[in-house]
C-alpha cells in the first residue's frame, strides 16, 4: 500500500469518526438503558395480573363476608339448635350443601355442639360435595381452634385465622391451607354450639388466577413475609411447620422485602428472576393486616424482550453505521477526485496554455477545443472551426495516401507523429511538427484526438534558404556543381529504377574562346558574359529542366523525359537564341547525351560531345549517344 493510500483511509477513518461521534453515543445510551428497559416491560407485564388477582381476592373476601352472616343468622341454622331433631338437621344439610355449590367458597361448613362434636358438618372439594354421614362426624374438642372458640363471648364473630387442614389429628396433604371463621351460638345466652365455616383458601385462591391461566397466578406472602399461597404451593404455610428461608420471603429476599415495605408496588431483580409486586390491606381480617402478591419472571423469559429490543437496536445502530460507512467513504473519494480533478484540470490548463498549439476533437474528429496558441499560429479562433474536421486546415500539398498512413497508424498505436504542412487562415502555409495522440476510454473505445504541433514555418524556410544556398551559384543564381551532382545521381538511380522507359537528356555547354572576351573587355565584364548567358538558358528552357553551372563558363542542363533529338532542336534554338540577344556576338559550343545508368560515363559521353563541337569549329551542337559509344567501345 503506497502512501496516498494510507492518508485516505486515514481521511476516512476520522471523517467516519466525527460523523459516527453522536450516533455512538446514543447507541450507548440506549444498550445501557436496556436493563431498565426490561424492568419497566416486566413490570407493565405482571401489573395487570397482580391487580387483577388484587381485586379479585377482596370481591371474593366481600361476598365471604356477607355470605357468612347470612349463614350464621339463619332460621335453619336456629331449628338445629334448637331442636337438633333428624328432620331439622336434614333441612339445614340439604341447605348448606346448596350453599357450598353455588358459592365455592367452603371447604366445610360445620355446626359442633357445644362439647366439641360435630353435630352437621358438609365437605366441600373442587370435584365433590358431600354431607358428612353421621358415623363419620368426628370430635373437635380437643383442637386448638375449637378452644379458641371456647374463648369467644356470645357477640364475637372468631376468626382463627390460617391454618392447615387436619382430619382425625393428622395434618392433610397435600397441604391445604384453611382459614375458619367461628360463631359461638347460645340459646338464651347459654352456650350452646358453634357454626364455624373453613374457606376453601385454595379454591379462592386459584380464582385469583388473571384470564383463569393459573401461571398467572401470584404468590400471596403475609404480613411477616411467609407464604400462604403459591401456585405450586412451594413454601406454603411454612412457619407453620418449619421457618426455614424457603417459607419466607424477607429471608429468601431481603432486599426485595425491603423495598416491600417501602411501596406498595414495584419490580426488583433478584438472582433468579424479576420480581414483581403489590401490597393490599386487609383490615377486615384480623391477623391478616397486609398481603403481598408478587410474580416471579425468570431471566429467559425477560430475555426474549430484550433480546428483541437489543437485536432491534443493533439493526438501527448497523443500518446507521453503515449510512456512515458509506457517506465517509463516498465522501473521502469525492474529496480526493475533487482535489485531484482541480489538479488534473490545473495540469490541462498548463498544458493547454504552453508553448504548442492543441487542437482537440472529438471521436467523431469534430473540433471541440482550441489553445490561444493555436488561435495566434493559425489566425483560426475556436468559434471559427468549432465542430469542424481538422481537413479545413488541409493545404493540398499532402496526398490521400498520407492522410489514409496517418490514421491507420494512429488507430493501431493511438500515436502519430510527423511533419505536415497546412494551411493558416489567411492561406498562407504552415510548416508544423505534429503530433496526435488518441484518448480512449475504458474499454478502449476512441473518444477524443488531441493534436499539438509546433510551428517549423520559419525554420523550414531558413532551412531550405541554407540548402539553396548550398546548391546555387551566387553569381548567375543557377545551380551549382553540388546540386547538378545530386541531381544526376537521382536521374542515374531512376534510370536505374525504370529501365529503357523514357530518356532524359545531359547536355554540357562551354562559352567560345571566353579568354578572348576577359582579354579585351575585362574579367568583369566577362563575369556579366556569363550572367547574360546564364539568364538566356534560364529563359529559354522549361520550369522542369535544371540548370546548373558547373564550371567557370560552362554550364550542364539535366533535361528530364526529353529525347536526344528533341534536346538538339531545342539547344540549337538556345544557341541561336544566345547568338542574337547578346551584343558581343558570343557563341556557345554543346555536348548532348542521353542519361544512362552510370552517371561518370554519361558525363564523359556529354564532354566527348563538348569536344565534338569545339573541334568542328564551335558554335554548334553534338550528340554523343550511349549507343554510339557502344559501338566505339
Ligand atoms: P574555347 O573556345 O576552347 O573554350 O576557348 P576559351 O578561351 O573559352 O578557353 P577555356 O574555355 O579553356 O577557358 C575559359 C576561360 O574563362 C579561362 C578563364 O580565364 C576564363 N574564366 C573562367 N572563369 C571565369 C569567370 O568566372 N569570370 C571570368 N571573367 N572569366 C572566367
Ligand atoms: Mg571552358
Ligand atoms: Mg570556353
Amino acid at each position: 500500500m503506497n502512501k496516498s493510500q494510507y492518508k485516505l483511509i486515514f481521511q476516512f477513518l476520522v471523517v467516519f469518526s466525527i460523523l459516527a461521534l453522536v450516533p455512538f453515543l446514543y447507541f450507548y445510551s440506549q444498550f445501557n438503558q436496556l436493563d431498565t428497559k426490561t424492568q419497566q416491560y416486566v413490570e407493565q407485564l405482571n401489573r395487570n395480573k397482580l391487580e387483577y388477582s388484587k381485586a379479585e381476592l377482596q370481591t371474593s373476601l366481600t361476598e365471604v363476608s356477607t355470605s357468612l352472616q347470612y349463614l350464621s343468622n339463619n332460621s335453619m341454622l336456629d331449628k338445629v339448635l334448637q331442636q337438633p331433631n333428624q328432620e331439622n338437621i336434614q333441612a339445614l344439610q340439604a341447605f348448606w350443601l346448596l350453599i357450598v355449590r353455588t358459592q365455592g367458597y367452603y371447604s366445610h361448613l360445620r355446626f359442633i355442639d357445644a362439647q366439641g362434636m360435630e353435630v352437621v358438618r358438609i365437605n366441600s372439594s373442587q370435584n365433590n360435595d358431600e354431607i358428612v354421614p353421621l358415623q363419620q362426624l368426628q370430635f373437635k374438642g380437643d383442637r386448638s381452634f375449637f378452644k379458641y372458640a371456647q374463648t369467644l363471648t356470645n357477640d364475637e364473630v372468631g376468626e382463627f385465622g390460617i391454618d392447615l387442614e387436619s382430619e382425625y389429628g393428622e395434618i392433610t396433604t397435600p397441604l391445604t391451607p384453611a382459614y375458619r371463621v367461628i360463631y359461638p351460638l347460645s340459646i338464651n345466652g347459654k352456650r350452646a354450639g358453634y357454626f364455624i365455616a373453613n374457606l376453601d383458601l385454595t379454591r379462592i385462591y386459584r380464582g385469583l388466577a388473571y384470564k383463569r391461566n393459573s401461571d398467572y397466578l401470584p404468590n400471596i406472602v403475609n404480613n411477616d413475609g411467609y407464604y400462604i399461597m403459591s401456585p405450586n404451593n412451594q413454601g406454603i404455610m411454612g412457619h407453620l411447620i418449619a421457618a426455614n428461608e424457603q417459607a419466607n420471603i424477607a429471608l429468601q429476599y431481603p432486599k426485595l422485602w425491603q423495598m416491600i415495605n417501602e411501596r406498595d408496588s414495584g419490580t426488583f431483580r433478584s438472582s433468579q428472576g424479576w420480581i414483581s409486586f403489590t401490597t393490599a390491606m386487609f383490615d377486615k381480617i384480623d391477623n391478616i393486616k397486609k398481603l403481598t402478591f408478587f410474580i416471579t419472571t425468570d431471566f429467559s423469559q425477560a430475555q426474549a424482550f430484550t433480546d428483541l429490543e437489543s437485536r432491534a437496536l443493533y439493526i438501527q445502530a448497523s443500518f446507521i453505521f453503515i449510512i456512515l460507512f458509506l457517506l465517509s467513504f463516498t465522501f473521502v473519494v469525492w474529496n480526493h477526485n475533487h482535489i485531484k480533478n482541480s489538479l488534473d484540470s490545473k495540469i490541462a490548463r498548463a498544458a493547454m496554455n504552453g508553448m504548442s498549439a492543441v487542437v482537440i476533437t472529438d471521436r467523431n474528429n469534430r473540433i471541440i477545443q482550441v489553445n490561444s496558441e493555436f488561435t495566434r499560429v493559425s489566425g483560426y479562433t475556436l468559434n471559427d472551426v468549432k465542430g469542424k474536421p481538422p481537413s479545413v486546415f488541409a493545404s493540398g500539398k499532402h496526398q490521400q495516401q498520407f492522410y489514409m498512413n496517418m490514421w491507420k497508424v494512429l488507430e493501431e498505436q493511438g500515436l502519430w507523429e510527423g511533419e505536415v504542412i497546412n494551411k493558416r487562415r489567411d492561406g498562407s502555409l504552415i510548416t508544423e511538427i505534429l503530433r496526435i495522440q488518441t484518448i480512449k476510454d475504458r474499454r478502449g473505445t476512441i473518444q477524443f484526438y488531441v493534436a499539438s504541433f509546433v510551428d517549423i514555418s520559419h525554420r523550414k524556410e531558413l532551412e531550405d534558404r541554407l540548402r539553396e544556398l548550398s546548391e546555387k551559384d551566387s553569381m548567375t543564381a543557377l545551380w551549382n556543381r553540388r546540386k547538378f551532382d545530386s541531381e544526376m545521381q537521382i536521374q542515374v538511380s531512376r534510370i536505374k529504377r525504370y529501365r529503357k522507359h523514357e530518356t532524359s537528356t545531359l547536355a554540357l555547354i562551354d562559352i567560345d574562346h571566353f579568354k578572348r572576351i576577359n582579354d579585351k573587355y575585362g574579367h568583369d565584364k566577362g563575369d556579366e558574359v556569363i550572367q547574360e548567358v546564364a539568364r538566356s538558358l534560364k529563359h529559354h528552357l522549361r520550369e522542369t529542366d535544371l540548370v546548373a553551372r558547373i564550371g567557370g563558363e560552362e554550364f550542364a542542363i539535366i533535361m528530364p523525359h526529353t529525347e536526344l533529338n528533341e534536346a538538339e532542336m531545342v539547344l540549337n534554338r538556345i544557341r541561336i537564341a544566345i547568338n542574337l540577344e547578346n551584343e558581343l556576338n558570343i557563341t556557345i559550343s554543346v555536348g548532348l547525351t542521353e542519361i544512362s545508368a552510370s552517371a561518370k560515363e554519361t558525363y564523359k559521353r556529354a564532354d566527348i560531345a563538348l569536344y565534338e563541337s569545339k573541334s568542328l569549329g564551335r558554335n554548334q551542337v553534338s550528340v554523343f549517344s550511349a549507343s554510339e559509344a557502344d559501338t566505339i567501345a
